[in-house]
C-alpha cells in the first residue's frame, strides 16, 4: 500500500504543479476566498469525493471513506493569500494587484488536493475515513481554524497532521518538534493621555512623547526581568506615534507591539506586567491612558507521540534525506487550534527555491522549490495511512 501511494503520487506531481501556478495567479485575501474554495469543492465534485462548502465560512471539507473500519485521520491544507504586491518574474505570477502567494499557501493546497485524489482511488483497500480540511484566512486573527471547528470538521477525527512548506529550509528536509513549535501571537496597544502644550514650557504640560518614550523603555524589563529567563517571550514595540510640530509638546502618544510566547501562563503573566507598567509609568508622570490587550493565536503545541511517529514517517519518503528537530519559530499559526482538540503534529517541509537568492515568507519576491510538495504530500499520506496501525505506547 505504501509503494502504492508512493508512487501514484509522484504520477500526478505535473497536475500538482499545475494547480499549484493556476492558484497563484489568481490568490484571494483571508476572509474573502471566494474563487479558490470553488474550486477546490470542483476538483473533489469531479472525482465524485463527498464535499462540503462553507465550513465555518469559506471552508471546505473533503471525507474520503476507506472499505475498511478505522480511525478519522485529518489533514489540513490553508488556501489564503497575501495583501502583498508579487515582485518575481514568473510566468505563473499574480494577477490580482495587491494579492499574493507569498506564504506557499498555494502549494498546500496543491498538495491536499492531490493526496485526496489518491486516497480516493486507493479507497478500497484503505480502512478507516480521512479528512481533508481545506482551510481560509490563516494569515488574519481570529483566523479560519477556530470557526471550521466549531462548524464540525474535527467531528469524530482521531488525529491531524499539517505542514508548511519553508522556503528557509532546504529541499529534502523535514523538521520536527516536540511539544511547543510555533508562538502565541499577541498585539497590545497604549494610548498615553498627556496634556500638551508651548515647547517652551514644558513645566505647564503633560508630556505624552517623554511618557511614551520611558515606556518603550520600561516594557523592555518585563522580558529582562519579570519572565523566567528560562521561557522564550519577546516583547516589541513596533509603532509609536505622537505626532506633532517641533516646538509643540504633544498631547497623546499611540504605542503599538506584539508579545510572542510559548506557554499560557507566561502568556497571562506578560499581558498583566504589561498594564502594570503602563499604569505605574503614567500614573508617575500624572498622564491617563487606555490599553489594549488582544489575544491572537495561541501556541502550536505538538503532540509528543504524534510527533515521534511523523519523524519516523519522514524516513520513509524517498526524497528525504535529513529529519531535523526544528528550533522553536517566534511566528504564529492557526493550527494551534486543532491540537487543542485533537491529537497531531505540524512539521516544517524544506522547500528552499533552487534560485538563489532565497526571500523569506512574505517577501514580494518569495517562492517555494516545487518539488517539495511531492515530499510533503508523501509524509502527509503516509503518515495519514500508516497512524491506523499506530499505537500510543503510554496513554
Ligand atoms: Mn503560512
Amino acid at each position: 500500500m505504501k509503494q502504492a501511494i508512493l508512487k501514484k503520487l509522484e504520477q500526478y506531481f505535473d497536475e500538482m504543479v499545475e494547480i499549484r501556478r493556476y492558484l497563484h495567479q489568481y490568490p484571494e485575501l483571508s476572509f474573502k476566498e471566494e474563487k479558490t474554495p470553488r474550486y477546490i469543492a470542483d476538483f473533489y465534485q469531479n472525482l465524485g469525493i463527498d464535499v462540503q462548502t462553507g465550513v465555518g465560512g469559506n471552508g471546505v471539507i473533503a471525507r474520503i471513506k476507506g472499505n475498511k473500519p478505522g480511525k478519522t485521520i485529518a489533514l489540513r491544507a490553508d488556501f489564503d493569500a497575501l495583501p502583498i504586491h508579487e515582485e518575481t518574474n514568473l510566468p505563473f505570477r499574480s494577477k490580482i494587484p495587491g494579492a499574493m502567494h507569498a506564504c506557499g499557501h498555494d502549494g498546500h493546497t496543491a498538495t491536499l488536493l492531490i493526496v485526496g485524489k489518491v486516497l480516493h482511488q486507493l479507497k478500497e483497500e484503505l480502512s478507516g475515513e480521512y479528512v481533508l480540511i481545506h482551510q481560509h484566512a490563516e494569515e488574519l486573527a481570529p483566523g479560519g481554524a477556530i470557526a471550521m471547528i466549531q462548524d464540525g470538521c474535527l467531528e469524530g477525527v482521531d488525529a491531524i497532521f499539517g505542514t508548511h512548506l519553508w522556503a528557509e529550509i532546504p529541499y529534502g528536509t523535514i523538521r520536527y518538534k516536540t511539544g511547543p513549535f510555533m508562538a502565541a501571537a499577541d498585539r497590545f496597544e497604549v494610548t498615553v493621555k498627556g496634556h500638551g502644550g508651548h515647547g517652551g514650557m514644558p513645566h505647564k504640560t503633560k508630556d505624552a512623547v517623554a511618557v511614551g518614550s520611558q515606556l518603550v523603555m520600561n516594557l523592555q524589563q518585563i522580558v529582562s526581568r519579570r519572565v523566567n529567563p528560562t521561557e522564550p517571550a519577546v516583547v516589541s514595540v513596533g509603532s509609536f506615534v505622537a505626532e506633532n510640530a517641533f516646538n509643540v509638546i504633544a498631547d497623546t502618544a499611540k504605542l503599538a507591539g506584539t508579545v510572542r510566547t510559548f506557554s499560557e501562563d507566561v502568556r497571562n503573566q506578560i499581558e498583566s506586567e504589561l498594564e502594570t507598567i503602563v499604569q505605574g509609568t503614567c500614573a508617575a508622570a500624572g498622564c491617563d491612558y487606555r490599553f489594549g490587550y488582544h489575544r491572537g493565536y495561541p501556541a502550536v503545541v505538538n503532540h509528543r507521540e504524534e510527533t515521534e511517529f511523523l519523524k519516523e514517517i519522514a524516513k520513509e519518503v524517498p526524497e528525504v534525506s535529513s529529519v531535523e528537530e526544528s528550533e522553536l519559530i517566534m511566528g504564529g499559526e492557526d493550527f494551534a487550534y486543532y491540537l487543542q482538540h485533537v491529537k497531531g503534529t505540524y512539521f516544517f517541509t524544506g522547500a528552499r527555491p533552487e534560485r538563489e537568492p532565497a526571500y523569506s515568507h512574505h517577501h514580494p519576491k518569495f517562492d517555494i522549490h516545487e518539488e517539495a510538495m511531492l515530499v510533503a504530500a508523501r509524509t502527509l499520506a503516509l503518515a495519514a495511512i500508516e497512524y491506523q496501525n499506530f499505537e500510543a505506547a503510554n496513554r
